[in-house]
């Protein structure tokens, strides 16, 4: 099953998004934390910015491991 949905911008049909590294500073201090932008392959409009799921699961086994 392929999910379809239309870009908020040019609204053409996306069956795929450009994922890329971003990185997210949290609030005014020095901290950063990884992130994705998912973009319209065609417009490059970013639809939506998540934490990297990869870097998460790497922060929390390092947390794990070093306890
Ligand atoms: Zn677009």
């Amino acid at each position: 099953m392929t999910h379809l949905g239309k870009c908020p911008k040019c609204e053409k049909m996306l069956n795929s998004v450009r994922v890329e590294d971003v990185v997210g500073k949290v609030g005014s201090s020095s901290q950063t934390i990884k992130c994705a932008s998912y973009s319209c392959p065609y417009c490059h409009t970013i639809i939506s910015v998540d934490v990297d799921p990869y870097a998460l699961v790497a922060e929390i086994v390092k947390k794990v491991k070093g306890k």
